[in-house]
């Protein structure tokens, strides 16, 4: 059957946020052949394209979103090769991300298991680089497979060339909306790593409680995944129950200098510093700084009185200000505007600039 092209599509149920927009044209895609007839379909040749995976990382800023919305729901986890210590396994960029994980882990694979239950699909993790808990998508990806929405070429990205960086990568910015991801290759260990610290640093206290409760060590990557669930089920709001897209804004990077002078001004401001990270690609470079420290915007909001603050149908959960929700009433608009002054607050309190982590369409 040809792919079927929608109009006037509803995408309230297609986004964590739940804003009540509309696609001018919707496609959903599930194989390849889907996308050669894509490729030739004049809707997909005059509109704008707009790739959503999961919804849980997006902000329909209008109503009408005037645009092709491209889903790709392509599946299947498929093992490309595999030896003693390791396995390499071609993902469907459409498979749940959480599925993803439960499959590795229940193969005893380890890697992912401290990014477990993260909405959203497996092509978006690409793009967002995903991380928690200390893991990083970029540790275990080798390479994305994608089509270039401008000249239907296919193109394979290895993990460099993606640019994965602090919550971003090249899908995100520059390529935003031009590759379409349809398969991602990751590499997982079949040697047991437990690891809950945060990159060598410190244990996350938290998923040590978890484990605890579940059994006496050594641990497998199913525990830890297991611990991880239950410490976000703890710490989250579920997107059911109270809208949101997660952290609204990345934590942003200052100078040491401007960390001692925001010390005296916050009280219990924790900072990370970023060069144990290993966040090579991040511009600090050409700030001339020997080095940039990561400080928690959630803190930064908290002390100028947002957590739990509501206007109108937005606010942010009432035990992380960084979480900005909705009671599903709100348009991308009012989100928006709730947002920006929040952003602005900090901007002028702190002379910071927040950046926003999620993807505004
Ligand atoms: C409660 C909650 C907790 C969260 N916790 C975390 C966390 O701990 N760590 C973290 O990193 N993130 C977290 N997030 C953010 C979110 O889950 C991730 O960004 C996730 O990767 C988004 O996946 P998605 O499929 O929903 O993406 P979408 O929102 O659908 O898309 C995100 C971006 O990716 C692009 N995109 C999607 N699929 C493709 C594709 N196949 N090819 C090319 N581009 C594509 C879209 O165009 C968009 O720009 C959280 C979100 C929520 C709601």
């Amino acid at each position: 059957m040809a792919v079927e092209i929608y109009k006037n599509f509803p995408l309230r149920s297609l986004n964590t946020f739940r804003i009540n927009s509309y696609a001018k044209y919707y496609v959903e895609l599930e194989n390849e052949k889907d996308i050669e007839e894509l490729l030739e379909n004049d809707v997909f040749k005059t509109e704008r394209k707009v790739i959503l995976g999961g919804g849980s990382n997006t902000i329909f800023s209008k109503p009408t979103i005037d645009a092709l919305v491209i889903k790709p729901l392509i599946e299947g986890i498929n093992i490309l090769s595999e030896d003693d210590e390791s396995v390499t396994i071609k993902v469907g960029a459409g498979e749940n991300w959480h599925n993803l994980v439960l499959w590795a882990v229940n193969q005893n694979y380890s890697g992912i298991e401290n990014l477990a239950y993260i909405p959203g699909t497996v092509g978006a993790a690409v793009v967002q680089n995903l991380a928690a808990y200390g893991q990083t998508l970029e540790d275990v990806l080798v390479e994305a497979e994608t089509i270039d929405l401008d000249s239907g070429e296919l193109k394979v990205f290895s993990k460099e060339e993606t640019k994965p960086a602090y919550r971003t990568s090249i899908f995100k910015d520059k390529y935003k909306n031009r590759f379409l991801i349809t398969f991602v290759t990751i590499k997982l260990s079949k040697i047991p790593n437990y690891d809950t610290h945060y990159h060598g640093r410190f244990s996350y206290e938290s998923l040590e409680r978890w484990l605890k409760e579940i059994k006496e060590p050594p641990y497998t990557p199913k525990d830890v995944a297991m611990a991880v669930t239950m410490q976000r089920k703890f710490k989250l709001p579920s997107t059911d129950e109270l809208p949101s897209c997660g952290s609204f804004f990345v934590n942003p990077f200052v100078t040491v200098e401007k960390f001692h002078e925001l010390e005296k001004r916050v009280d219990k401001l924790q900072h990370y510093p970023i060069t144990k990270m290993e966040y090579d690609r991040l511009d600090w470079h050409d700030t001339g700084q020997d080095e940039i420290v990561k400080i928690p915007a959630g803190r930064l909001l908290e002390v100028l009185g947002w957590r739990g603050k509501w206007i109108g149908n937005v606010g942010t959960f009432d035990r992380h200000a960084l979480i900005v929700v909705s009671n599903g009433k709100a348009t991308g608009e009012e989100i928006l505007d709730f947002a920006n002054k929040m952003k602005q607050s900090v901007l002028d309190t702190f002379d910071i600039e927040l950046k926003t982590e999620v993807n505004i369409v």
